[in-house]
């Protein structure tokens, strides 16, 4: 077996056999496809070793190809809140596929899902779904630049908002360099329309819209970042953001893909009270589906076609099987009981993580808001910005991931993501993971 698949781990506690069916898949899907994936944080890059290929599903566990099963917290980067294949949800899409799987027309449940979407956002008067969490936080930029009339987009280093060009750009070095492309492909020009600010930093922040406020058409910002491992805003900080973009005449995006649904029903605007000119959502909205929105003002979003001139459009936008999965999944999370379990649960896996890496001498920075949360491998200082972010040991979290995952436990293959825990999880999952990572905790000391 591979170093990197775990070899100097020690055999106690291990669980997974053979990974051989995952091997084989990987060297038959390169041949294919573009590094074996179809996204490339799947390739494994961050850890090292063979990505697992997975053939199945249930509750919180996933099963591989090999037939090793382990307890998922990807959860596939965040949508499945309800764990794997939950009747209902299964169910809505079997109902719902049967009766025709894309129109081009318009359907009822658009209107449903959409309410329930209002309900829990009250910022949100207005919205349209797309089919990605990267057209959501496009277009909501695209209607804050028509309806503002200015170019300029602010974002955070370490923010993620999908692929889209004038996105894909984080800052050089100083506080307010203008964008750089992150990415080939992505042409100076556009990404010059994005200035990067370092998060956290109100004083950065005071200093930017002090000196090129009016030329602002929108903020866009993960009010809880959870592409740099998850960091949570200062007190104030996102007030003052607030504060900022509304004296500049520039719209507030909060990009919610992630925390929509997940922090509270109403996302992090509900936990820190913010109320944005426009919100981005996608991931839990789908129920596992490929489903994103945007929506806001009234006013702003009556900038789109049909009804205005920045033009939108997607062949299965709000595609009829996307929102039964997306309604099924929805409903089951109006319940504030479900919110207090999974603080319950992730709260005990917080716990016992902590001590896990105590025990082992292991130095980490646990940062939570209910069930998302990330481990840092981070040796004193804290963590409150990119920069600070990338000070975490990569090395051992790849330690960690393997002897995790040799375990039967499924981490993000990656420092800078997060868990995720669901309704599917119980104390018995998560203490097999506090054990396991008892153990894995001397293999990442290494
Ligand atoms: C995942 C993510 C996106 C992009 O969504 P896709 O559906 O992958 O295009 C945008 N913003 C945030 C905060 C995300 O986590």
């Amino acid at each position: 077996m591979k170093a990197a698949d775990g070899g100097q781990g020690g055999r106690k506690g291990r669980i997974v056999r053979s990974r051989k069916r995952s091997e084989a898949a990987f060297v038959r899907a390169r041949a294919s496809l573009v590094g074996g994936v179809n996204s490339p944080v799947r390739a494994f890059r961050g850890v090292g070793g063979t990505p697992v290929f997975l053939a199945s599903g249930k509750g919180c566990r996933v099963t591989d190809v090999d037939g090793n099963t382990y307890i998922d917290y990807l959860a596939s980067w965040g949508p499945l809140i309800l764990g794997h294949a939950p009747a209902a949800v299964v169910a809505a899409i079997r109902r719902r596929a049967g009766l025709g799987t894309t129109f081009g027309a318009p359907t009822p449940e658009e209107s449903e899902l959409a309410e329930l979407v209002r309900k829990a956002f009250p910022s949100i008067e207005k919205l349209r779904f797309v089919s990605s969490g990267t057209e959501a936080t496009m277009s909501a930029l695209r209607v804050a630049r028509g309806f503002t009339g200015r170019d300029l987009v602010v974002k955070f280093e370490g923010g993620y908002h999908g692929h889209s060009d004038g996105l894909l750009v984080k800052a050089g070095s100083g506080a307010t360099t203008l964008g750089v492309p992150d990415s080939a492909g992505v042409p100076a020009a556009f990404a010059e329309r994005t200035a990067t600010l370092p998060f956290n930093d109100v004083a950065a922040l005071d200093a930017f819209f002090g000196e090129r406020g009016s030329e602002v058409a929108a903020v866009i910002v993960e009010p809880l970042p959870a592409n740099m491992g998850v960091v949570p805003p200062r007190a104030g900080y996102l007030e003052r953001l607030r504060e900022l973009t509304k004296q500049h005449g520039a719209l507030l995006v909060l990009d919610e893909v992630i925390t929509g649904f997940r922090v509270a029903f109403g996302g992090a605007q509900e936990l820190w009270k913010i109320r944005p000119d426009l919100t981005c959502l996608g991931k839990i909205i789908g129920g596992g589906l490929p489903v994103g929105a945007y929506g806001g003002r009234a006013d702003v979003m009556a900038k789109v076609a049909p009804e205005g001139p920045v033009y939108q459009a997607g062949t299965l936008s709000g595609n009829p099987v996307a929102m039964a999965a997306g309604l099924a999944t929805l409903r089951q999370l109006r319940s504030k009981a479900v919110y207090r379990r999974l603080e319950k649960l992730a709260a005990r896996l917080e716990a016992g993580l902590a001590a896990a890496a105590h025990e082992g001498g292991v130095p980490v920075r646990i940062h939570r808001v209910g069930s998302v949360m990330t481990l840092f491998f981070r040796d004193g200082g804290e963590v409150v910005d990119y920069a600070s972010a990338l000070c975490s040991d990569r090395d051992r979290y790849a330690r960690f991931f393997h002897a995790m995952l040799e375990r039967g436990v499924y981490l993000p293959p990656s420092q800078f993501e997060a868990f995720f825990v669901s309704t599917a999880h119980d104390e018995k999952a998560i203490d097999q993971t506090i054990a396991a990572a008892k153990e894995a905790m001397r293999v990442a000391a290494g």
